[in-house]
């Protein structure tokens, strides 16, 4: 069946003319934000697929292969997050799964486009109830603060078991949440075993931005993790950053609350398996 041009194959055009594509049936919203393009479409069968600055954000069906690995590991790594903040997120996806956990006590998340959650809520199924509630003001857990994470970061007087950076990639408002200096910020902002994870772009095509927020990330935690996962809209394999304050061993989970959860993507059965870098990336970063 041939598309039509308002049916078109969505590619996401990364430097190396290397990327993602969905075929997409029909574009449902688009508007300029304050800080953004925002897109949203209705793919050919993978759900509807938000757009940010005409890169792949997440689309509904496989929207868990990130959401989960980003939350879960540092959640049942943490002996008991009782309290934490998410950057970024606006599309809900990962605060819902952070409030998966009974351990959490308070969940504040800091997103900086409103135009985001607004979307996100009108268009898509990834966390519609719950920014329904946090809209409202009615999710007892969890509050939606409207500002820049670098800003509120820096200025907040809470604290903080798990620090979750789910932003867009380092460039624009989110150039900033790579920077040391905000790693310095949320370093004093975690308690005493706090843990600290951010996603970290393209593995292959994005390699020198991992490899300076490593280093970075090296100056100011006490330890530094980093793993890779296949992400479905992600044109490669997709890095995570893990810093450490304190003794928490972020190689060892409780796998009792993990049963709770009932997983589909990230596998706490073999949480050790998740420590996987192509082997030339491994080394530059090790070489850092
Ligand atoms: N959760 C999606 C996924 O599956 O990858 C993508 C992440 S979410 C849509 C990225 C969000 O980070 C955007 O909504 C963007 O507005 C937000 N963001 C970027 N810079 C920010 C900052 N400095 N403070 C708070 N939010 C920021």
């Amino acid at each position: 069946m041939g598309y039509n041009e308002q049916e078109r194959a969505f590619i996401e055009w990364y430097p190396r003319g290397y990327g993602v594509g969905f075929k997409v049936k029909r574009r449902l919203f688009e508007t300029q934000t304050e800080y953004q393009r925002l897109e949203i479409y209705e793919t050919e069968g993978f759900g509807k697929l938000l757009v940010l600055d005409g890169t792949v954000q997440l689309v509904e069906i496989g929207e868990e292969s990130y959401h989960e690995v980003l939350v879960h590991p540092v959640m049942l790594a943490h002996p008991n997050p009782k309290r934490v903040l998410v950057i970024g997120g606006g599309d809900g996806g990962t605060l819902r799964e952070v409030l998966r956990h009974d351990t959490v006590e308070k969940a504040i998340m800091v997103e900086i486009d409103e135009g985001v959650v607004e979307a996100s809520y009108l268009y898509l199924d990834v966390a519609k109830d719950l920014l329904d509630r946090l809209i409202k003001k009615e999710e007892p857990r969890a509050e939606l603060i409207i500002g820049d994470g670098v800003k509120y970061l820096r200025e907040t007087g809470e604290r903080f078991d798990v620090i979750i950076v789910d932003s867009t990639d380092p460039v624009g408002p989110a150039k900033l949440l790579f920077s040391e200096e905000f790693y310095r910020d949320a370093y004093e902002k975690l308690n005493d075993e706090g843990l600290y994870i951010t996603q970290a772009g393209s593995v292959y095509l994005f390699t020198n931005e991992l490899l300076d927020a490593y280093k970075a990330m090296k100056k100011v935690f006490d330890r530094v993790y980093y793993f890779s996962f296949p992400v479905i809209g992600y044109a490669s394999p997709w890095s995570f950053l893990i810093g450490v304050k304190g003794d928490v061993d972020f190689t060892r989970i409780d796998l009792e609350r993990a049963k709770k959860l009932d997983l589909y993507y990230y596998d706490p059965e073999r949480h050790e398996t998740l420590f996987q870098m192509p082997r030339y990336v491994r080394k530059l970063l090790e070489g850092q």
